[in-house]
């Protein structure tokens, strides 16, 4: 371990509980902790001595001291404005300060049962985790003592890496079904051929085993305390009850675990009463009353695998077996649901891994085939010495591998007749490359033999022109034989820009291996004119999946400012953008316009993303209250009431309520509100969508039914070609259900009758009568319409067609938009 060249340890670091895993020989082994256990609770408390600590005792304090313990943190990474105060000390944390001592903690174990602290580390986040809670997590990781550079990947991959490891079968398709303290995740793993490959990721970073227990308080206990003990001020967001909400939230975990086993359980909790006095409170709950409070999170869950499996063009049929992770995955309620092919997914479970482990065993193996940041690149070699950057692949699935290097030394140095040489005396057989001769810039590759199953360590030695050896640095390497070989970390949330129209336009897509790099190019919408100072081209640089721009969450701006530019920027200019993110996702943004050749780098603002206020949640809250019911009212069918069923199915506006409701005592639930409210939005951005496709299907229908009497009338048989086309298209369009497709079909059949008309003789007249009903009347206009008129008693058709041109101009942008048909006609 001390010597690997790999970074070979992994931590799972969990809302509700951590684990860390490293990679011996081969082998992957979970390390305990102190106590002895393999799980490590994500709390921590300070004691009265101002200490802190990490782990059960600090769990158990999150009830008992709730004012001096912290836990589930993790919903608050990345927010700017999330904090803990400890009240006995004062002190303030921040969600990457709790989470870096959940990390010392981890780590202090390593170092007590391996002899030292890991220098690296690969940590998982949950695959929904946008960028500013991924850099929460590197930053976590740096303030725990962890060198710069440890990567991140997606919890449900390293799942799945896990299984991926010990499974014997060649090819198969799997889904993993992580459901835990605080968020989902699912992917969908396809293993072929030793390659093992994440085909989708989906997941919710505020849907977990909490909004089970929170539900189970507002809608069973806390209803019933109030009328017991005579409380009219029982509420959560109610900062006096805070101690007692909080118990009843353990109790309520408590009694949801017990219900795992038993199909009834009391529940018991001593209350302490406004008159100082203490109560107990009792209530018995019934297994299958826990499961249909937790139902609708449930279903949003199995909803989000559905559309993960659509969007990768599968069907639950094509998965070979459910892998089941995470502390909610227990619940028989659950369990049962997801078996059911008509109410979950129908796909067989498999539970052969510890569903509490098996994430930080997958980091673990996955960092054994990734190379620790090596610090030779970046070193300035001393006068005398020799350095190497070398590349290879640390972990292959071929036995022989390919290993290349290129020599450095401080002063330049003629590399003819230098010559490395590759050994590996263990080997079987023992290896020697001989004398590999150096290109004239010090360069070199080689393929080499290693053992298979096995990690083969190689010895590297230079020879200069002399036939001297010399001192390398590094002098040694290791490559291991598997059977697997992992694709990489995936980027979580496709990256693109937002255009003037509100819509959003991927560059990165979601899924894409990282790092990675993509170039597009855009045409700005306005001038920028040089003479207007406060002229600015904006573009807003935004992640997310939703096809409106303003629902996706912006990570930062490009701003092209008149002092920026040489000359005016005509609307249509030509902006090149090129987005970039590195393995640990860092993001970078650059436009070029190459009419000034200049260059803009995106301003990325990680750092001031903030949960909105409880007042601006409330106004979500009601706007989407107020749309939800419009559209109730406008009695949707077909598509869209199987999409507002759903939303009923999945209680999504119960959720987002509650959610909104503790907003005022709990950042996280307020980010969590903020996620939901957009999901919410973008769901009824398509629900009104698909309430136009009847009456948009019509208009459709009458107009195949113009231009089938026009064609009757004047047309040739090129056009009744063109028009059974047309109604072949139309028909697809009208049964396909798609708003999108539907407009389309109403274009080319409008742009087909408009040719037809324009090719009758009067056609001229009646667009001049048509543009006298739309021009905005002006001294100008009458002027013009007056001359059209007199055009029209002459019979003259050239002057009527220059006439309607330049009518066409007098109308608004948008009008002559409008009839873009009508322009290129006149
Ligand atoms: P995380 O990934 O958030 O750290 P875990 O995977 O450890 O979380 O899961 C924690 C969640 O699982 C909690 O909500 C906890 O109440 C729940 N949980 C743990 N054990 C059981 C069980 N036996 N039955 C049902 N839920 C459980
Ligand atoms: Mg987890």
């Amino acid at each position: 371990m001390p010597d690997s060249d790999t970074i070979d340890v992994g931590i799972d670091l969990g809302t509700t509980n951590s684990a860390i895993a490293v990679v011996v020989d081969g082998d992957v082994v979970v390390v305990k902790n102190n106590e002895g256990w393999d799980t490590t609770p994500s709390a921590v408390w300070l004691t009265k001595s101002n200490t802190i600590q990490v782990g059960r005792r600090a769990r158990d304090f999150v009830v008992a001291d709730p004012d001096n313990a912290a836990a589930e943190f993790k919903q608050e990474m990345g927010l700017a404005d999330a904090r803990r105060t400890f009240a006995r000390s004062g002190q303030e944390m921040t969600p990457p300060q709790l989470s870096a001592e959940v990390l010392k903690s981890l780590r202090r174990d390593f170092a007590h049962r391996l002899g030292a602290p890991p220098p690296f580390a690969v940590i998982t986040v949950p695959a929904a985790f946008t960028l500013n809670q991924n850099q929460a997590t590197v930053e976590a990781a740096v303030l725990a003592g962890f060198e710069p550079g440890c990567p991140l990947v997606q919890e449900p991959t390293a799942a799945a890496f896990a299984y991926g490891f010990q499974e014997s079968a060649d090819r198969g398709y799997w889904l993993v079904f992580d459901f835990g303290g605080g968020t989902f995740d699912a992917a969908i793993v396809n293993k072929r051929e030793g390659d093992l490959r994440v085909l989708n990721h989906a997941g919710d970073s505020f849907l977990g085993g909490k909004l089970i227990d929170w539900a189970i308080v507002e809608h069973v206990l806390a209803p019933t305390v109030s009328h017991e003990f005579g409380l009219t001020d029982f509420r959560r967001d109610n900062p006096r009850w805070r101690g007692v909400f909080g118990k009843l939230k353990q109790a309520a975990e408590d009694t949801k675990i017990e219900l795992s086993r038993s199909t009834e359980a009391e529940l018991n909790v001593e209350l302490r009463l406004p008159d100082g006095g203490t109560e107990w409170f009792t209530q018995t709950l019934r297994r299958d009353e826990l499961d249909s409070i937790a139902e609708p999170f449930y279903v949003r869950a199995i909803n989000l695998c559905r559309s993960a499996l659509r969007e990768a063009s599968l069907d639950a049929s094509d998965i070979d077996r459910l892998l089941l992770v995470g502390g909610v995955t227990l619940s028989p309620g659950l369990r049962e649901r997801l078996a059911d092919p008509r109410t979950g997914m129908g796909i067989p479970l498999d539970t052969s891994l510890d569903p509490s482990t098996v994430v930080a065993r997958g980091a673990a193996i996955f960092a054994s085939t990734i190379r620790r940041p090596s610090t030779v690149a970046t070193t300035v070699a001393a006068p005398g010495e020799f350095l190497v950057d070398l590349a290879y692949e640390p972990s292959v699935t071929t036995t022989t591998p390919t290993v290349g290097g290129r020599l450095r030394t401080s002063v330049p140095v003629d590399w003819a007749g230098y010559s490395v040489r590759l050994t590996n005396p263990d080997g079987h057989p023992p290896f020697d490359s001989g004398q590999v001769r150096l290109t004239a810039n010090g360069a070199f590759a080689t393929d080499i033999d290693i053992d298979q199953h096995a990690t083969s360590r190689f010895r590297l030695d230079l020879t200069d022109g002399a036939g001297n050896r010399q001192p390398l640095s590094p002098d040694s390497f290791s490559i291991t034989h598997r059977d697997v070989e992992f694709g990489g970390v995936r980027l979580a949330h496709s990256l693109g820009i937002q255009l003037a129209d509100r819509g959003f336009a991927p560059v990165l897509r979601k899924g894409e291996t990282l790092p990675a790099r993509a170039r597009e190019v855009f045409h700005t919408s306005g001038t920028l004119q040089r003479d207007n100072a406060d002229a600015l081209i904006r573009i807003p640089i935004v992640q997310g999946e939703r096809p409106r721009g303003d629902r996706n969450r912006e990570v930062g701006v490009l701003e092209i400012r008149p002092r920026d530019v040489r000359i005016d920027l005509q609307a249509g200019t030509e902006v090149e953008v090129t987005f970039e993110v590195d393995a640990s996702s860092l993001v970078t943004v650059v436009a070029d316009v190459p009419l000034v050749q200049a260059q803009f780098e995106a301003e990325i603002n990680l750092d001031e993303v903030r949960a909105p206020s409880v007042q601006t949640l409330q106004d979500q809250l009601a706007e989407v209250d107020r749309r939800l019911d419009r559209l109730r009212q406008a009695g949707a069918a077909g598509g869209s009431r199987e999409k507002l069923d759903r939303l009923d199915d999945e209680s999504a506006l119960d959720t987002v309520r509650d959610q909104v409701g503790a907003a005022r005592v709990d950042r996280g639930a307020a980010a969590a509100a903020e996620e939901r409210l957009r999901d919410l939005q973008a769901d009824l951005d398509d629900i009104e969508e698909t309430v136009q496709v009847p009456a948009l299907a019509r208009q459709l229908e009458d107009l195949l039914a113009e231009a089938e009497e026009t064609v009757e009338v004047a047309g040739d048989a090129s056009d009744r070609r063109e028009l059974a086309d047309l109604r072949r298209r139309a028909d697809a369009a009208i049964t396909s259900g798609q708003l999108a497709a539907v407009r389309t079909a109403i274009e080319r059949t409008s742009s087909f009758v408009i040719e037809l008309e324009r090719r009758r003789p009067d056609w001229p007249v009646q667009l001049f009568f048509a543009l006298e009903a739309m021009v905005p009347r002006s001294p100008a206009a009458d002027g013009l319409l007056s001359e059209g008129r007199r055009a029209i008693s002459a019979q003259d058709v050239t002057a009527l067609t220059a006439v309607n041109q330049r009518l066409v101009r007098l109308l608004p942008k948008e009008a002559q938009d409008k009839v873009i048909g009508l322009r290129s006609a006149s």
